[in-house]
């Protein structure tokens, strides 16, 4: 729709970060205006099923905790390493340079909840491959994993495979 278009229209592209080469896309400017972050936190959630939000550090957090917000569940944060007090599980995955891990805090999945994961951007797909099996080890459900924008040449999506991808845009 028109208010979804508008939004995703305030994506900032900065090349060269954070590194030479890369054309990273800067969602800051959606998530300050008030009509774009209601149009991108309404069209994620959209006719999915789901108990809990897991919004992925650190721009997952902001979508994801207004996500569940807007559907009426809560809001999980899957974070770095080192930053959780008691931490449920961990998994460690490997990026384009290097590894990376993401921690499940304790007491928050139930074993059977569906489960809306949110980030901002899908690029690679470790992250978010990383996520759904943190859900997946808990014993918890996948309802899908959400994102405001995905880029399409870096394949992220095989490595999600048999798992809902929701992108609002593919660049
Ligand atoms: P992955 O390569 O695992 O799919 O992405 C790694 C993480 O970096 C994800 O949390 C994703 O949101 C973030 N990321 C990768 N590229 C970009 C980008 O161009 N813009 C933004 N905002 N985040 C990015």
């Amino acid at each position: 729709d028109d208010a979804l278009r508008q939004a995703v229209g305030l994506i900032r592209e900065v090349p060269d970060f954070p590194e030479p080469g890369v054309l990273f896309r800067d969602i800051s400017p959606l998530l300050a205006d008030g009509a774009g972050l209601n149009a991108v936190v309404s069209a994620l959630g959209r006719d999915i099923e789901f108990d809990v939000v897991a919004g992925v550090e650190a721009r997952g957090f902001l979508v994801g905790a207004a996500v569940a917000q807007e559907f009426g569940t809560g809001v999980i944060g899957l974070r770095k390493p080192g930053k959780l007090p008691a931490v449920a599980d961990r998994v460690d995955y490997t990026l384009e340079y290097g590894r990376a891990t993401l921690e499940l805090p304790a007491d928050t999945l139930r074993a059977g909840q569906r489960v809306l994961i949110v980030d901002d951007v899908l690029a690679t797909g470790g992250t978010l491959g990383a996520a759904c099996r943190l859900v997946r080890q808990a014993d918890a459900e996948v309802a899908a994993a959400a994102v405001v924008l995905e880029l399409t040449a870096l394949e992220g999506r095989d490595k999600i495979m048999g798992e809902t991808v929701r992108a609002l845009l593919r660049a």
